[in-house]
């Protein structure tokens, strides 16, 4: 019988303890799934969370794969004894949520809503532009970046998407590498970030690339902290050169109390919670891949090693 070790720790283990057998169930895949820490050389899966509990996966001889439970894969990718296919994960909850959390804040800064809900005094008409009015600009253009473009393009914004190798998405100008990027951002009223953390895309938006954005521009990342050189953003949302930045993502998590984004009136902090992993769609991803696994055709989702992602 096939051997799933859930080494994503006991408080995971909690919400997928009745989803994932559900989901092998479905998926035809008759496991036993064990939860602390078995025989590693018994393991033929690995489901794997950081902060769980494997960090050396060099005992696991037998395991076919390791299957993650984050979509971004920077805290395992660089494991010099994961030799096994690494897998991350894409679930539909996750979309979904993410491209809630990008719409929202994106129509919150469109629309300026900030003012009415302040409650502005008098009875200013000035109305906000349309959504094909505005450009935004969406850096990263994978399972994520794309479905977020689609749905600003579905609205009618005048979307532009920038990857690393090109790409054509229906509706969506693309646009890839250094001087793509300053196309790109330079026609941005808002910018949203949808990269992985790679040694590539470390403070990518720097005070250099900062300063191509139109004044006014507003930053949302929801992608990871380290894109963004902190002090390069603070110094240009202090001189009133970019509007507003509005960050779910950050070097150090939780944010420390008396960190300069804290209070800062044109930073909106939400707590990494642009998008969640869901057990009940995530449950099917992991099953997938197994039966995959164990009917000998290729894993869904693989990370490339080299690229990072
Ligand atoms: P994907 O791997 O599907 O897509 C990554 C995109 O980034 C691709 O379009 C890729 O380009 C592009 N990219 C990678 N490196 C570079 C580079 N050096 N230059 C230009 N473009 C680059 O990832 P997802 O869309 O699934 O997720 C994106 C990120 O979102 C995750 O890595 C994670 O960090 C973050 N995330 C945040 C969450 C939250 O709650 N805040 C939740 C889930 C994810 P190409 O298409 O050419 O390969």
């Amino acid at each position: 019988m096939t051997r799933i070790y859930f080494a994503a720790g006991a408080r995971r283990w909690a919400d997928y303890s009745t989803h994932l057998p559900a989901a092998l169930a479905e998926a035809g895949v008759q496991a036993e799934i064990v939860t602390k820490a078995p025989d590693p050389a018994t393991v033929d899966y690995i489901v794997f969370a950081p902060g769980g509990d494997i960090t050396d996966f060099t005992p696991f001889t037998r395991a076919r794969a390791v299957l993650g439970l984050w979509a971004g894969v920077e805290r395992i990718v660089g494991n010099r004894t994961l030799t096994q296919p690494l897998c991350r994960m894409v679930d539909q909850g996750l979309t979904e949520g993410m491209v809630e959390w990008v719409t929202g804040h994106v129509l919150r800064h469109h629309l300026n809503l900030d003012r009415w809900i302040r409650g502005e005094p008098g009875w200013h008409q000035d109305a906000p532009p349309l959504a094909r009015e505005r450009t935004v600009a969406m850096l990263g253009l994978g399972e994520l970046g794309a479905a977020c473009a689609r749905t600003l393009a579905g609205l009618n914004f005048r979307v532009l998407g920038w990857s690393r190798a090109p790409k054509t998405l229906p509706g969506i100008e693309t646009a890839h590498g250094e001087a793509g990027l300053q196309q790109v951002l330079s026609r941005a009223g808002i910018v949203v970030t949808l990269l992985p953390a790679t040694p590539e895309t470390e403070n990518l938006l720097d005070a250099r690339r900062l300063g191509w954005l139109p004044p006014g521009a507003v930053v949302l990342n929801p992608g990871r902290g380290c894109l963004i050189d902190e002090a390069a953003l603070l110094a240009a949302l202090d001189a009133g050169r970019l509007g507003h930045a509005t960050l779910d993502v950050f070097r150090t998590e939780p944010l420390p109390e008396d960190h300069p984004f804290r209070g800062h009136r044109r930073v909106t902090i939400t707590p990494h919670i642009a998008a969640e992993t869901r057990p009940y769609s995530a449950a099917r991803v992991i099953a997938e891949n197994i039966r995959r696994g164990e009917a000998g055709e290729p894993f869904l989702h693989l990370v490339d090693r080299t690229r990072g992602y």
